[in-house]
C-alpha cells in the first residue's frame, strides 16, 4: 500500500464558528484571524494506492460552483486535486474509488464537475462511496445545515449509478487494510477511514478533529449539529488513538498533516506533527 496527500487548496472560515464556545482571545493565539475574522483551513484530501485500487478520500470544494459562491471562501493556495494527482503521475479517469466521509461542500464539491449544462462525475470510472444514513439526511437537509449540503454536489452521484453505500457498522472491514469508525457529532453518520500502513494505524481525521488547534475537549465547532455528541465521540477516540499510537490525518490544519498524541496534565495533547511523506 502507499498513501499520498492531495492537497486541494485553502479556503478560510469565520474563526469563531470554528471554535465555538471558545473566546477569539484564546483561539486566535494559534490560529490568527484576518480583519473579516476569518482564519485559512487546507482541504486535504488522502490517496490510497493498493493492488489494482486507487482510492480518493475527499475531494476538496471543487471548482464548479459561481463566483457569489467563491467570494465567501477566499480560495487560495496554488494546488488542485487534479494538479495534485498529476504530480503523481495520475488522472481522474484513474481512480477506481471516491470515498466521501461525508456530503458538506468543501469534503464533496471536486466529486463533481460542471460540462456546459451538465453535472457529471469528476471521476468517470470510480464507484463513490457513502453510507445511506447520511445520505438521507443530506438530500433532506435540516434548515441549519442546509448550506453545507449543495444539492448539485450530490444529486449528480446518485443519478450518474455510480453511487455505493458502506454498511453502518462499527469499525467495518471496508477494504484490505481499511476500516471505517463512524461518528454523528458534526453530522449523521459521518465516515472515517482507518488504515494499516507500514505497521501504524493512520486515521483519517474529517471534521471529528479538524486540526491540532481542536485538540482540547470544549474546542467543537459551532457547525456541529450535536456538539455534546462530538464531545463524547472526541474523547473516546482520543483515547484510544493515545493507546494505540495512532497518527492523525489532519483534513482542515492549514500547517500540519499528521500528528501523533500524548497524554500530558491538561489532557490529551499534541506529541509531534509531521508529514504523511515521512512516515
Ligand atoms: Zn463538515
Amino acid at each position: 500500500m502507499n498513501l499520498h496527500t492531495i492537497n486541494t487548496g485553502f479556503f478560510k472560515l469565520d474563526g469563531g464558528a470554528m471554535f465555538g464556545v471558545v473566546p477569539k482571545a484564546i483561539w486566535q493565539k494559534t490560529n490568527p484571524a484576518d480583519a473579516n475574522n476569518l482564519c485559512t483551513w487546507a482541504m486535504r484530501c488522502l490517496l490510497i494506492e493498493q493492488g489494482n485500487q486507487l482510492i480518493l478520500v475527499d475531494t476538496g470544494i471543487g471548482n464548479k460552483q459561481d463566483e457569489k459562491f467563491f467570494s465567501h471562501y477566499y480560495l487560495h493556495g496554488n494546488d488542485s486535486l487534479e494538479k495534485s494527482l498529476a504530480k503523481l503521475g495520475f488522472g481522474t479517469t484513474d481512480i477506481t474509488d471516491v470515498f466521501l466521509t461525508h456530503l458538506h461542500f468543501d469534503h464533496v464539491g471536486g466529486a463533481i464537475l460542471r460540462a456546459g449544462e451538465k453535472l457529471l462525475p469528476a471521476f468517470k470510472n470510480a464507484k463513490y462511496w457513502s453510507n445511506e444514513k447520511h445520505w438521507q439526511w443530506a438530500v433532506e437537509p435540516n434548515a441549519r445545515e442546509k448550506a453545507s449540503f449543495l444539492k448539485e454536489n450530490i444529486l449528480p452521484i446518485q443519478e450518474s449509478g455510480q453511487l455505493n453505500f458502506v454498511a453502518e457498522k462499527e469499525n467495518i472491514e471496508w477494504q484490505k487494510n481499511i476500516n471505517i469508525t463512524f461518528a454523528y457529532g458534526h453530522t449523521d453518520a459521518m465516515m472515517l477511514p482507518k488504515i494499516n500502513y507500514k505497521g501504524k494505524t493512520i486515521v483519517y481525521m474529517a471534521d471529528l478533529l479538524p486540526s491540532v488547534g481542536h485538540l482540547p475537549l470544549p474546542y467543537v465547532m459551532a457547525y456541529d449539529m450535536f456538539p455534546l455528541k462530538t464531545l463524547t465521540e472526541k474523547q473516546a477516540f482520543l483515547e484510544e488513538a493515545v493507546e494505540n499510537s495512532y497518527i492523525l490525518f489532519l483534513e482542515h490544519d492549514p500547517v500540519n498533516e499528521c500528528c501523533t498524541l500524548q497524554r500530558t496534565e491538561k489532557g490529551i495533547r499534541v506529541a509531534e506533527t509531521f508529514k504523511l511523506s515521512d512516515i
